[in-house]
């Protein structure tokens, strides 16, 4: 069974004041939607403590965007899985493209990052996706399944169904451009593919979330396709209105077996 999953991404956004906001609006639906779909908020690093107070007992899940690969060290600026743990967080994003390209992190490095954050008991939500020249190429299904195939092979079955896979086209992103749900369709039923020839129990079971554009009025659409369980939202996350308009579109898909 897969239930379905809407997170937000706020990247570098926000404030204490947008928290409140955008909080009080997803209390609002999360508790209907909640029958079906499972909500989760990452935002910045010094918003995880006041989000962790303003979502106390209301079922809504706390992620963070990013985490170190190693359990602690000399290692300035950056934030372990145990501190991400310590302050409430369920999930943690790895891979999102925009850390590919302004940290340049690699296949290899997403991997370990995945690892740690299951080893400190977090989700993590690993990010996958072709850019426009890879897709103009016709190559979105050899990138996918390259960046898919470094955290299998890091983690293995085991691991990997303790994860959420999020496919993010990085030319749909903060675009406008959504894939269409067949196109992205089409990428998640790969995805699953590949996951199954690891493991047929694993793949089924294993959540694919579809990022890029993700909007109030595109959600739907998007939820209705058989191996979209979800998805990560950015932009439309900042808006309290708009991101509890696309949970509540989350209410209409069912289970999945
Ligand atoms: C994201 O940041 O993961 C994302 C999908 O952004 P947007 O919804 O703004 O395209």
């Amino acid at each position: 069974m897969r239930r379905t999953l809407v997170a937000g991404n706020w990247k570098m956004f926000g404030s204490r004041a947008l928290l409140a906001e955008v909080i009080g609006a997803l209390r609002d639906v999360a508790g209907e939607a909640s029958k079906v779909a499972e909500v989760a908020l990452c935002p910045p690093f010094p918003l995880l403590a006041p989000a962790a107070e303003l979502l106390a007992g209301s079922g809504i899940g706390l992620g963070a965007q990013n985490l170190h690969a190693a359990a602690q060290g000399a290692h300035t600026g950056e934030v372990s899985g145990a501190m991400l743990r310590e302050a409430g967080c369920r999930y943690v994003i790895v891979g999102h493209s925009e850390r590919r390209r302004d940290c340049a992190e690699s296949d290899a490095l997403v991997a370990e990052k995945a690892a740690a954050a299951l080893r400190e008991g977090l989700c993590p939500i690993v990010c996958v996706g072709e850019d426009a020249g890879e897709r103009a190429a016709g190559r979105q299904f050899a990138v996918v399944e390259r960046q898919l195939a470094a955290v299998g092979e890091r983690l293995g079955a085991e691991g990997l169904a303790a994860c959420v896979l999020a496919y993010e086209p990085v030319w749909a992103i903060g675009t406008g451009h959504t894939a269409t749900p067949a196109q992205a369709q089409e990428i998640h039923a790969f995805l699953r593919a590949r996951l199954g020839e690891r493991d047929a129990t694993m793949a089924a079971g294993v959540r694919i979330l579809y990022g890029g554009s993700v909007k109030a009025d595109n959600a739907r659409e998007l939820f209705a396709q058989p191996d979209i369980d979800g998805a990560l939202v950015g932009g439309a996350s900042l808006s309290g209105h708009d991101f509890a308009a696309i949970c509540t579109a989350a209410e209409g898909k069912r289970w999945n077996n």
